[in-house]
């Protein structure tokens, strides 16, 4: 018994009232089917407002193997996963989202691959049901762009669902920053990884959380927190106007020279301090987003704040 190895499932909550029972049924009968392992249920409530805290707890009466760690408000999925991370006590920690989006069923899988030596087992969609072709045409351009852009190897069609060793759950717990996008420190920490093919399913019950708000902002926070190539875009974008702008301007010297003035070109000087304009607002916004970035980050604030864990008042401030 006490030399089994401890596997902790990591699973964020924000208002999954829904869906909550079925996936404990359908993780219940996945842990009896690998009894070499204990486990541990991590759920992290980010702050919700509906019954999911009382339904985790009613699950912890009856198994205790179901922990919580109640986050003191809602601070987004990238927050919670770290959270979960900080208090995940397994040997392996596998991620997934509450609302069975990801099949528990690869769980076996997952295990026996890190069995197997991998410290980063992660499953790739071969389909997603339920989502429509903007979201998929829009997620692939994204990777796409954002592959272009780094050094670092990003996976396509990868989510959160995963295996991690605990090597790369201690190497995940050293970023600290504020605004988070886990999914690129993941290919950052690097380790052994390995990929495994699923069709995701549509949400079992509920609603999603993203909306094309909420999936920009992370997507902006996905380059800006990766490369600084956008500013180095800028710089190059500047040169080429500038050495067009010198040729124009010297062209127009010349003919002044040769023909004199002529008074119209109205059209022509408004195109052109427009369009150099917008090119200068657009960059002044690529410098502000890094600069906004270095202002959280500066700041050193806690990245959130525990509520309880399990029963317990959390009063230990976060590391
Ligand atoms: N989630 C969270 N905090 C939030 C939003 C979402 O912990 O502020 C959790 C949510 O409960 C789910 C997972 O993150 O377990 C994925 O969320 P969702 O299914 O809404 O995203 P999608 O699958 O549509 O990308
Ligand atoms: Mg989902």
């Amino acid at each position: 018994m006490e030399n089994k190895k401890l596997v902790t499932i990591l699973i964020p909550a924000y208002n999954e009232e829904e869906v909550l029972n079925m996936l404990y049924e359908r993780l219940y009968s996945i842990m009896e089917s690998v009894p070499n392992y204990n486990f541990e249920l991590l759920f992290v409530n980010d702050g919700s407002k509906d019954n999911t805290l009382n339904i985790i707890k009613d699950l912890r009466k009856n198994d205790k193997r179901v922990c919580y760690l109640n986050l003191s408000r809602n601070y987004g999925k990238e927050i919670a996963m770290i959270a979960g991370l900080d208090y995940s006590k397994g040997d392996a920690v596998i991620i997934i989202d509450a609302d069975l989006q990801d099949p528990p069923e690869l769980i076996p899988q997952m295990i026996s691959l890190w069995e197997q030596g991998y410290d980063d087992v992660y499953a790739k969609r071969k389909s997603r049901k339920g989502e429509t072709w903007l979201k998929k045409f829009t997620s692939k351009m994204y990777y796409k762009t954002l592959q272009s852009v780094t050094k670092i190897e990003i996976q396509k069609d990868t989510g959160d669902f995963r295996l991690l060793d605990r090597r790369c759950v201690e190497a995940l717990k050293q970023f600290r920053e504020s605004q988070r996008y886990t999914k690129g420190l993941f290919s950052w920490i690097g380790y052994n990884k390995k990929e495994i093919l699923y069709d995701r399913d549509p949400r079992a019950a509920g609603k999603t959380k993203w909306n094309y708000r909420k999936l920009i902002n992370l997507s902006i926070d996905g380059i800006t927190s990766f490369t600084t190539a956008p500013l180095r875009w800028a710089t190059t974008t500047g040169i080429f106007i500038s050495i067009i702008g010198f040729i124009y301007m010297m062209f127009i010297i010349i003919k002044t020279l040769a023909y004199g003035v002529d008074v119209p070109g109205y059209s022509s000087t408004m195109v052109v301090i427009l369009f150099i304009g917008g090119i200068q607002l657009v960059f002044l916004g690529i410098i502000g987003e890094y600069l906004g970035r270095a202002f959280y980050e500066s700041k050193h604030r806690p990245i959130y704040f525990i509520d309880t864990y399990n029963e317990e008042k959390e009063t230990n401030l976060p590391k």
